[in-house]
């Protein structure tokens, strides 16, 4: 019998940067994904690392030390990291004053930022529409990863350098424990053994004590997003518009959020959660999205199974006023659901004292999870 001193369950990005925080500590860690090759919320997001969205506390931290983490990991092995900072683009005075606060608030935390007048944005930018673009703010630290290898990368490295094990087709469906050390068991009947358990499930709570994810504590969100055909590079940075500084956590410190005005059409995108964000792949393509609808958790099904092709058809809409494009062709749509804590910013639990809940992380995994698990898995160790 093999005992190890961590196993995690789940391959997504939290549970991966889990296993790599672990893994720094001297432990030994098994790390059990349910799917041949996890394909979750991780491996189909924009992999846009933004701190300048976060709330501006331990999660605006967590973000710029996860920017950290990757830089260090990104010169020793290439986990796809491409550091060319972030725009954001203004519709409306309002938005523009927002930008200006928010460049004050960065400014107190060394956060690097420079603000542009449209002319400036347009110089730089040509493809930007000149009725859409009032100014801008550009993070230069922030960057970019591909969330189709990412993790995958990240795990690959670990499993080579620092003696990660895993194993895929492993539903985890039981975790016991005998004489303090924990029982993991899958569906196919496999049995591992640990002192300390991580369930990093994602939105798969079903399986694994539901009973502790409270319904009234976590809610799924449903995104879509579109891919359009590989063009001429026109955006190196991540672009982020309008409503998403409407949206992100951390524009709600700017002191004149609460009274800014919106529009009919604005209302119309915000009730199904939209805003416009633009990310250029390596091959050209460009992903854009996105939208939020909720259920409560274990309600997934109340989703359906559908793409709405309307909210996809408002996307594009919102998209082409932002900008002027080659090609409009959409090449695929997808929709990504991840667990977000409904009054927490993470969802958090211990069970008997070794078994660690850690999900709820929302829209903002690919940003924090490299940061906030350094600090979640010395809490761990801590107990
Ligand atoms: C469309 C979309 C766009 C996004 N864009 C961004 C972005 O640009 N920037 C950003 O910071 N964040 C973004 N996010 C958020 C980010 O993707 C998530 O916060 C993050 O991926 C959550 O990671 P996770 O590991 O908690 O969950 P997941 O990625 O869902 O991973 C959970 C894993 O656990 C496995 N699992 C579940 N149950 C079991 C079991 N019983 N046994 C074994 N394995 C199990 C699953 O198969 C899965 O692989 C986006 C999300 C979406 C959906």
């Amino acid at each position: 019998m093999t005992k190890y001193d961590l196993i995690v369950v789940g391959g997504g990005v939290m549970g991966t940067f889990c296993a790599y925080h672990a893994l720094r500590k001297g432990k030994s860690v098994l790390l059990l994904e349910k799917d041949a090759q996890p394909y979750a919320a991780s491996f189909r997001n924009f992999g846009q690392v933004v701190p300048s969205g976060q709330a501006l506390d331990e999660w605006f931290d967590y973000g710029r030390k996860s920017l950290e983490i990757y830089e260090s990991i990104q010169a020793v092995t290439d986990i796809s990291m491409v550091q060319k900072g972030s725009w954001y683009y203004a519709s409306d005075e309002d938005e523009l004053m927002l930008l200006e606060e928010i460049a004050v608030l960065f400014a107190e935390r060394n956060y690097p930022c420079s603000l542009h007048t449209a002319s400036e944005c347009l110089v730089l930018n040509p493809s930007l529409n000149k009725d859409y673009v009032k100014g801008g703010l550009f993070c230069s630290a922030e960057a970019s990863v591909n969330p189709l290898v990412l993790t995958h990368r990240l795990r690959s490295f670990l499993i080579e350098h620092l003696g990660l094990h895993y194993q895929s087709l492993s539903a985890v469906n039981g975790i016991t424990q005998q004489n303090g050390i924990n029982k993991v068991s899958t569906a196919s009947n496999q049995h591992y053994f640990a002192d300390k358990v991580i369930v990093a499930n994602g939105k798969d709570t079903q399986f694994l004590f539901p009973e502790h994810y409270p319904s009234e504590d976590l809610k799924i969100s449903k995104l879509q997003m579109l891919r359009l055909s590989p063009q001429r590079r026109v955006f190196e940075s991540n672009v982020l518009t309008g409503l998403t500084i409407r949206r992100y956590d951390s524009f709600k410190s700017c002191p004149s959020f609460s009274s800014i005005n919106t529009s009919a059409e604005q209302q119309l995108l915000q009730s199904y959660g939209m805003h416009i964000l633009f990310k250029q792949a390596q091959d050209g393509s460009i992903i854009l999205g996105d939208s939020h609808e909720y259920v409560p958790a274990h309600h997934q099904a109340d989703f359906g199974f559908e793409l709405n092709t309307a909210i996809n058809e408002l996307m594009l809409n919102e998209a082409k006023r932002i900008a002027h494009l080659d090609n409009w062709q959409v090449s695929a749509s997808w929709a990504g659901f991840y667990m977000q804590g409904t009054n927490t910013e993470v969802f958090t639990k211990t069970i008997d004292e070794s078994i660690h809940i850690v999900n709820g992380i929302g829209g903002k995994g690919m940003t924090t999870s490299a940061g906030f698990t350094a600090s979640f898995i010395e809490q761990c160790y801590q107990q």
